[in-house]
């Protein structure tokens, strides 16, 4: 099936609109599946699934009226519904001058003929709650017209819609396409023994039945062996992949030397926990292996990640290699350049920073020292993976906090990292089944310790008056403190204002103490100054916006204190919690919290309650779903169309079996019967991710 411009009256204008969507081909179009559906059949069995104030009817006209107004043209029509009841629907029209010579309202008059049957889909005006019978139209069919059947009378779906097309386009497109495809008569894309196994509808019964679904039943069969297929397909690119880089192997190899990471040891000035020495050494035996790395680091908030990478990252800088980290915020790479900087003073690696708001020349620098390689260890953004950066040597990569990437960034470093080292680390643990469909196969270290000497975080809900009377108290204990206000609406640009606000406040509050600010809209000098004079203690308090959620470390800062924590999710609250306790003193995090939704408030006592990350993780997982913790929601990204990660567990673990034994008879997808599951695969994998090769 060709592109979507073969289907009845889709013409390139029509085609642009689809295109927005990331609609190009007929198959595209058949897999846009409904954001949600309505329950139009005539007693509405299950009207739960309809809006509260929608109003769905078949009536009967029992007069029209066309009033014509000073400014406007109405035109009002009275149905009966099935019990009697009078219904009035009004349409207005703004008169003009084209109005005089063509009535606005032809197509109506012709349609709200009286006694004629028509299906009404409207709303209640909500500014008439006394009359409720009064509705705002939204679609109507007549009964009797031959299309009406795919719009009203049934279970009828709704589309993610985009300007200029509408549900009713969408609904006679879909038509088209569903019929298109039945003329072709597709072969299933299933692998035959699978759908034998599984005793699944066939992928045109599912197809039809998940966009015009004759019960709930049917559409929940259609969306099961979807799911699975979505599983499937995502499962077996990752295998595919798996089955070729064990093909590629590496063409360079490592020496453990020692004249850098002797000397960095020695002047880290604190032994690494035992379970640094065990990841790092399963790390370092990945990279001496003749097998390309994909392993995936977890370890809680605190547990020293950082120094893992580093040590990774000095041994590919031993034996001459380039290195890369990559971290989710400016903020992040910044404080890992300093922690870099300093760290390797003594031992004369280069080290270089890149991100977005690097300046043009000192970009361009640095572009030239990757590229002739005499930068070793490059600490950015996702302005690393832009296509003009080119290095010398690349070996490792290492994507720091690796579930705030979205998917198409992580398929984008993928695409950069195909022949390379890969480590990937993460404070939120992902059980395992999920971690394979997302990030194909992988290995997993775990950091299971703290570095000794950590007290776990006095938490406690308090008022904002407790709250600074804490921090005054740990102040003039001579320690330091951070208070952070969230995002309001997912702007950076309100929240630095919104901040900036209690900034002043606060210093009346406090006018004996040094504060600073720190939020997402300042200058990048402007932000490293402040943190630098925060870190080596020229500031008491820095007031800041959840920038400061990742990467921070300033030992001697002792109390967080949280403002409207009830807006934060778990992983946050975690995450902004263990900006304190990093060094010897006991450390406090106060949450103050106002109007707490019950979930909110089940969320408080969790972190109240607990220290432990992985703990924590769990719960959210539980809180939350699936989806939001691997960032798939937060990156406005989602991986899976009708797949949902709880509910259809069963299914993904079949499908991961189901991989394995495909696989298996048939490595590279050869078999004739398989033919259609691979162009599918390809359809998807190859165009997007550049993730498979099977051509
Ligand atoms: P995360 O795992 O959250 O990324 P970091 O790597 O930022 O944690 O480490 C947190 C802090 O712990 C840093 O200040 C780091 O220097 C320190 N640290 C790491 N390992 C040790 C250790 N073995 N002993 C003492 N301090 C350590
Ligand atoms: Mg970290």
């Amino acid at each position: 099936m060709g592109s979507i411009q073969f289907l009845k009256g889709i013409g390139p204008a029509k085609a642009k609109l689809f295109e927005r969507l990331e609609i190009s081909s007929i198959a595209d179009l058949l897999h846009y599946y409904p954001r949600t559906y309505q329950d139009r059949r005539e007693d509405a069995p299950n009207a739960g699934l309809n809006p509260p104030s929608l109003v769905v009817f078949k009536g009967r006209v029992l007069r029209v009226q066309s009033i014509p107004a000073r400014s406007v043209l109405i035109f009002k029509t009275f149905l009966a519904d099935e019990k009697n009841n009078q219904i009035e629907c009004t349409w207005f029209k703004k008169r003009s001058f084209h109005s005089l010579r063509f009535d606005p309202f032809a197509a109506l008059k012709k349609d709200f003929k009286m006694n004629a049957e028509i299906w009404v889909i409207g709303r209640r005006e909500k500014r008439n709650d006394f009359f409720d019978n009064k509705i705002s139209v939204e679609e109507y069919y007549p009964a009797q017209a031959t299309d009406t059947a795919w719009h009203a009378g049934r279970i009828t779906p709704i589309y993610g819609l985009t300007e200029g097309l509408s549900n009713k386009q969408f609904r006679q497109f879909m038509q088209e396409a569903l019929r298109e495809a039945d003329a072709k008569n597709q072969p299933d894309i299933l692998p035959p023994f699978l759908t034998e196994k599984h005793r699944f509808l066939a992928s045109s019964q599912a197809l039809r039945a998940i966009h015009f679904p004759n019960s709930l039943a049917e559409l929940e069969n259609a969306r099961a062996r979807l799911a699975y297929e979505e599983f499937l397909l995502l499962a077996t690119a990752w295998g595919v992949k798996r089955t070729q880089t064990k093909v590629a192997q590496k063409d360079y190899s490592y020496e453990i030397k020692k004249h850098l990471l002797t000397p960095f040891r020695q002047n880290l000035g604190f032994e690494f926990t035992n379970s640094q020495k065990k990841v790092i050494n399963e790390i370092f035996a990945d990279l001496q292996s003749p097998l390309p790395m994909n392993r995936l680091l977890q370890g809680d908030v605190g547990s020293g990640k950082t120094i893992v990478a580093l040590s990774a990252m000095l041994l590919a800088a031993e034996n001459g290699y380039q290195s890369a980290i990559m971290a989710p915020t400016e903020i992040l790479a910044e404080q890992h350049f300093l922690t870099f900087q300093k760290t390797l003073k003594k031992l004369n690696v280069p080290v270089a920073l890149l991100t977005s708001s690097t300046k043009t020349a000192e970009r361009k620098k640095i572009l030239a020292g990757l590229k002739d390689g005499s930068i070793s260890i490059v600490v950015g953004t996702h302005a690393l993976i832009q296509n003009d950066v080119q290095f010398h040597a690349l070996k490792l990569a290492v994507i720091d906090e690796q579930h705030r990437f979205g998917v198409k960034q992580r398929g984008k470093l993928k695409e950069k990292t195909a022949k390379l080292d890969l480590l990937t680390m993460t404070a939120t643990p992902i059980p395992r089944t999920l971690a394979l469909a997302f990030y194909g196969d992988l290995e997993v270290s775990t950091l299971t310790e703290l570095p000794p000497g950590r007290q776990p975080i006095q938490t406690r809900q308090a008022d904002e008056y407790q709250a600074h009377h804490l921090v005054a108290q740990e102040i003039e204990k001579g320690r330091q403190a951070y208070i952070v206000y969230p995002l309001i609406e997912e702007s950076e640009n309100i929240s630095a204002k919104a901040v900036s606000e209690e900034f002043e406040k606060l210093k009346k509050v406090f006018p004996q103490f040094r504060l600073a600010m720190l939020h997402g809209q300042m200058s990048r000098s402007e932000k490293e100054s402040i943190m630098k004079d925060f870190a080596a203690h020229k500031t008491d308090i820095l007031v800041a916006t959840p920038v400061i959620e990742v990467g921070i470390d300033v030992p001697n800062a002792t109390i967080m204190v949280i403002e409207n924590a009830e807006r934060f999710g778990l992983a946050s609250l975690h995450q902004l919690r263990g900006r304190v306790g990093r060094g010897k003193h006991e450390s406090y995090c106060v949450l103050v919290a106002q109007n707490k939704s019950s979930l909110a408030r089940e969320r408080l006592s969790i972190i109240c309650q607990s220290c432990d990350g992985f703990k924590i993780g769990e719960r959210d997982m539980q809180l939350r779903g699936p989806g939001e913790i691997l960032g798939t929601r937060q990156s406005g990204e989602s991986e899976f169309k009708t797949a949902d990660l709880l509910k259809d567990k069963n299914i993904l673990q079949w499908a991961l079996q189901d991989r394995d034994e495909l696989l298996t008879k048939d490595p590279l997808l050869q078999r004739p019967e398989h033919a259609p599951f691979r162009k599918r695969l390809q359809e998807l994998y190859q165009k997007n991710w550049h993730l498979i090769d099977l051509s």
